[in-house]
């Protein structure tokens, strides 16, 4: 048992871990997607700026080595770089090492884009360095094309070199190359800066993200198992009085908690009625079994030669599976009771018609009784919303009660009368009466005031249960006034229908093809 609780608890803490790690999952791979674009286009866009710039260092340097037409070498190449230069060799005043003029960045034209990231180098045909504004003098690697672009690794920095062939404006042949290398110090620390910030914010983003959903999944989880915890209690004993308790929170996880605790409050509440019923039944029907089974003795051992016997135990049996039959009829005449919303929900009946009618046929049964009918204050086309076979068996059960329980005064009053909502039946007699203590339980199941004389009448206590039922059902009410030794009033009332609404429900009635004969 332990073990099945330990797994079952890891099935439901798997849900957390499978959903936190989904969501784990769909941002970080959201995050690495968006960072990687994200850099992408910073990068591409920074390059092509360093791109420019070199291609301008370039550019520049070719305009004017593309004017001398020899071949280059230092001795025309760095008069034309620089004014400076060819002062000097025109026997101008020395410069110093420190002046940084003796290049050709001192030139106005060189200066204007002139960068500390950049190093140019100009070469001859033979890829000999003729010129460099740098320390670095990259190395001359040949190429074939008129210009290129590269992009190198330096101890983790990117570097972009620029050649260039340079082509005599004179003469179309090829001079020298020019090489421009770029350091790119600016793009190398953006892109080292963007990549960590990224790394940190993925990160932070994650755990944040992760933490969130650990603990709305936890909210959520939490009381998804104490439902689970209950509902495994009452499996395990349908009698179990565990209901999830109150979650204090104002969503679809409450009302399902809420409807969870009604449904088993219900169900209990049928398995016990279930019970009480089975057991209720098999109580009734021990008595005419163990009578018939007397009987049944009596004739195996003196019945055959008896003749008597014979007829009296052969009576007396048949009387008594008469009677069970009729207890069968009525058990199942109440579980019935209790489906009427499903099996007549459209049913209309007139009531002057139907008390007219079960007054004077019972009155006919019993010719011994005088069976008076008040109808004066009940309208003739007074309608009630109930199965008409329904209306005469609940006046049946009155009236054969008022029958069955009178003593010196055969006379039973019916009276029906209306007032503003209801329709009222009253069924009247004046015999033994009911005692208040009694009055309370003659409703249940079973329940007669005086067991072995309701015996002897045949009255097995179903009958005013079954009819609480109906008159339940069809949301009437029924009641009673008695008095010891004077007599009893029973009461029905029903809700009056408008013509309206019975002209409604009789179209309903005629629409739906219920097979009625099979229910009755
Ligand atoms: P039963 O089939 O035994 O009559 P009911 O459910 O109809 O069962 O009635 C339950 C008990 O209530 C009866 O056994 C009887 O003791 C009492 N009772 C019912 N109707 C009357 C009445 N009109 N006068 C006196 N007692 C009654």
């Amino acid at each position: 048992m332990m073990t099945k609780n330990k797994n079952e608890e890891t099935k439901h803490s798997s849900l957390i871990v499978r959903w936190v790690s989904i969501v784990a999952l769909t941002i970080t791979v959201s995050f690495v997607i968006f960072s990687v674009v994200v850099y992408q286009i910073v990068s591409q866009q920074s390059l092509d700026q360093q791109q420019e710039t070199s291609r301008n260092v370039v550019t520049t340097l070719d305009r004017t080595l593309s004017s001398i037409p020899d071949e280059l070498q230092i001795s025309n190449v760095i008069p034309s770089l620089s004014p400076a230069t060819r002062r000097i060799l025109k026997g101008g005043p020395v410069i110093s090492d420190k002046n940084t003029t003796n290049n050709a960045f001192s030139d106005n034209l060189i200066a204007s884009i002139s960068n500390p990231d950049i190093n140019a180098a100009v070469y001859n045909k033979h890829g000999e360095i003729v010129f460099t504004n740098g320390n670095v003098t990259p190395k001359f690697k040949p190429f074939k094309e008129v210009e290129k672009n590269e992009i190198i690794k330096r101890n983790g920095h990117q570097i972009l070199l620029t050649y260039q062939k340079v082509y005599s404006s004179v003469n179309n042949k090829l001079t020298g190359y020019i090489v421009v290398s770029n350091n790119m110090t600016y793009y190398n620390s953006l892109m080292k800066n963007l990549l960590r910030s990224m790394v940190v914010i993925s990160i932070i983003a994650i755990v944040v993200f992760v933490m969130t959903s650990y603990i709305l999944v936890f909210n959520v989880v939490k009381p998804i198992k104490r439902m689970s915890k209950v509902a495994q209690e009452v499996n395990a004993d349908p009698n179990s009085g565990a209901r999830i308790k109150e979650l204090n929170r104002d969503d679809e996880l409450e009302d399902l908690a809420t409807s969870i605790n009604q449904m088993l409050d219900r169900m209990q509440s049928y398995i016990e009625q279930q019970k009480q019923f089975v057991g209720d039944v098999s109580h009734e029907l021990r008595t005419p079994v163990a009578v018939i089974e007397g009987h049944l003795n009596m004739l195996e051992r003196w019945g055959k030669d008896d003749p008597q016997i014979l007829d009296e135990s052969i009576k007396a049996s048949l009387q008594e599976a008469d009677r069970m039959k009729h207890l069968i009829q009525e058990m199942l005449d109440l579980t019935r009771a209790e489906q009427i919303d499903v099996q007549y929900p459209h049913e209309v009946t007139n009531v002057y018609d139907t008390v007219k009618r079960v007054v004077a046929d019972l009155a006919m049964v019993h010719p011994d009784f005088e069976i008076r009918l008040d109808e004066d204050d009940l309208p003739q086309g007074t309608e009630i919303q109930i199965y008409h076979g329904h209306l005469e068996q609940l006046l049946v059960i009155l009236i054969d009660n008022a029958i069955k329980y009178s003593t010196d005064l055969k006379q039973i009053n019916v009276s029906a009368g209306l007032t503003k909502k209801e329709v009222n039946i009253i069924v009247q007699d004046f015999g033994e009466g009911i005692s208040k203590e009694d009055q309370k339980k003659i409703f249940n199941r079973f329940y007669r005031v005086d067991k072995a004389r309701t015996r002897e009448k045949g009255g097995n206590g179903l009958g005013l249960s079954i009819a609480h039922k109906l008159v339940d059902s069809y949301h009437g009410e029924i009641s009673v006034e008695s008095v010891e030794g004077q007599g009893s009033q029973f009461k029905l009332t029903f809700p009056l229908l408008s013509k309206k609404k019975a002209a409604k429900l009789k179209k309903l009635n005629e629409n739906s093809e219920l097979p009625k004969s099979n229910l009755e």
